[in-house]
């Protein structure tokens, strides 16, 4: 047997159950150093180089500094954004892997007008689901940096969860509280997005992202006012329930 054919047959035997009990309140870097024993190297970290994200990566690279961190450029990005992730390869010597919505912004633009104000599920199909599904194509599996107290309807993620489409998706922060993440921002110097500080708790695309008033829930300038919560990997992903599945 090839040590693919072994390393697949290894992952189809996972027991989910067995695995979230025993990762369900282990330290971050125990579960990143599981993912990366069972899956690497099919598998990759999602990243959005939104508010916090330097927790993760900075906790991914002390067990796989080549670990492919994959990046989706909607093409609607603040600047910041751009400005952070080159400011965290920088200091991380991160391997971004950057993937872009088959439709070019200004094609987009032209022949779909403003679609985040009318339909944003379509506009996120495009521009963020979709160019997800091929970055993660030929992947066993994926790390996220969403947590449990980041919004109610992530207050049940499990630490790993099977997608429908069989894929495995990680969230080795699910079990850290805000500030445990602040706290590990702090004690090893490293930045926050630089929206941060003006009130952008989570941090996505431009036309849907708002700073958020003090005691705010974090996700809560995300698709403000328009009953959206996630960008839709749930479904596009094959992920049945709306939990836990942004990127
Ligand atoms: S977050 Fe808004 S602008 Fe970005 S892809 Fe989704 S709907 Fe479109």
């Amino acid at each position: 047997m090839t040590h693919a054919m072994e390393a697949e047959r290894a992952v189809r035997a996972i027991d989910l159950d067995a695995v979230n009990a025993d990762l369900d309140q282990a330290d971050p870097l125990r579960i990143i150093r599981w993912s990366v024993e069972t899956f690497a190297p099919r598998l990759g970290v999602s990243s959005s180089f939104g508010a916090e994200s330097a927790c993760l990566l900075h906790l991914v690279v002390q067990v796989w500094p080549q670990a492919p961190v994959l990046f989706i450029n909607t093409g609607f990005l603040f600047e910041e954004t751009l400005a952070f992730r080159d400011q965290l390869v920088e200091r991380l010597g991160l391997n971004v892997v950057e993937f872009r919505p088959q439709i070019p912004t200004g094609q987009f633009l032209a022949e779909r007008g403003e679609l985040w104000k009318t339909d944003p599920d379509a506009c996120c199909a495009v521009n963020k689901v979709e160019p997800m599904q091929r970055a993660v194509e030929g992947y066993d599996a994926w790390m996220s940096g969403i947590r449990r107290d980041q919004s109610s309807a992530r207050a049940d993620t499990p630490i790993v969860r099977r997608l429908g489409t069989g894929l495995f998706k990680i969230s080795p922060i699910a079990n850290w509280s805000t500030r445990q993440i602040h706290e590990h921002l702090r004690d090893n110097k490293l930045p926050y997005h630089p929206l941060y500080e003006k009130g952008y708790l989570s941090i996505g695309c431009t036309h849907c992202t708002r700073a958020v008033g003090a005691g705010g829930d974090a996700r809560s300038g995300r698709w403000a006012g328009q009953g959206k919560t996630e960008c839709g990997l749930h479904t596009m992903l094959g992920e049945k329930k709306d939990k836990g599945a942004g990127i």
